[in-house]
């Protein structure tokens, strides 16, 4: 089946389509510009957010919903790999801003409900996602629907070293770009890089300010030489069922 993109429909096709819906769901996708080691191009986390918001949307029509994939975000809180080029932070305010901005347009065209899917885990940009939750709620009296994948009894779900904390541009992120832009990914490079084990939350619970601190230096931790695209396909599956999950739980 085909998936509706807000940003390659027409005007009538938007209002007509929701107007045609039992239950519509916005969908709008949260990334980052930054560095993901050597091997993973920097729009890395918008490219998985995007890709679990399609294939949510698939999993939406098995339940009678109609999804709308908005154009993602590209841009997030990003201090963390500011060492790194290419990485491109926005302040936190205006991270809050767009995204509530953004939710509730999607909320006044008369979408049922309005998630957001994320995959940029940087503290900063997680607390701004969470907050704009609050705020959305407060203003309109309706959930936004965030599935954060950084809550236990989602991480649960995810793979070993997702779970581990020792997962940026290792072998979780390394795999789900397999899957979704394989061209993307120097798998060349990927040989040479070896396991480098860094638990991340623990670093941030000791102090850390950013991937240097955390001894990042080639931007990356995990084990990226061990990625593949089945198991990226696996993660890709688990992530949007999260989302669906949550917005029909939402209702109900
Ligand atoms: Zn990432």
């Amino acid at each position: 089946m085909s998936v509706h993109r807000l940003g390659e429909m027409r005007y009538p096709e938007v209002a007509a389509l929701i107007e045609a819906a039992a239950r519509s769901v916005a969908i709008l996708p949260a990334g980052s510009v930054e560095a993901h080691g050597p091997h993973l191009p920097l729009s890395t986390d918008t490219m998985i957010s995007e890709a679990v918001a399609m294939r949510a949307a698939i999993g939406f029509a098995e339940h009678g919903w109609t999804a709308v994939v908005f154009p993602p975000v590209h841009y997030g809180v990003t201090d963390w790999a500011a060492a790194f080029s290419g990485s491109t932070s926005i302040p936190a305010d205006v991270t809050h801003g767009l995204f509530l901005s953004a939710a509730k347009a999607a909320r006044a065209m008369g979408f049922t409900r309005v998630a957001l899917t994320n995959a940029h885990l940087e503290p900063g940009h997680i607390k701004v996602l969470r907050d704009v939750t609050k705020a959305y709620e407060a203003e309109t009296g309706e959930p936004l629907v965030f599935a954060d994948k950084t809550r236990r009894k989602n991480a649960a779900r995810l793979t070993q070293e997702f779970q581990s904390g020792s997962c940026h541009a290792g072998q979780y992120e390394t795999s789900l770009i397999l899957a979704i832009r394989p061209d993307l990914v120097r798998t060349d490079l990927m040989p040479a890089l070896p396991e480098h084990h860094v638990a991340l939350h623990e670093k941030i619970a000791a102090g850390a300010k950013d991937f240097v601190d955390c001894g990042l230096d080639q931007a990356y931790c995990g084990r990226p030489a061990d990625a593949t695209a089945e198991e990226g396909e696996r993660s890709l599956r688990t992530l949007a069922a999260m989302v669906v999950e949550a917005v029909v739980a939402s209702v109900d």
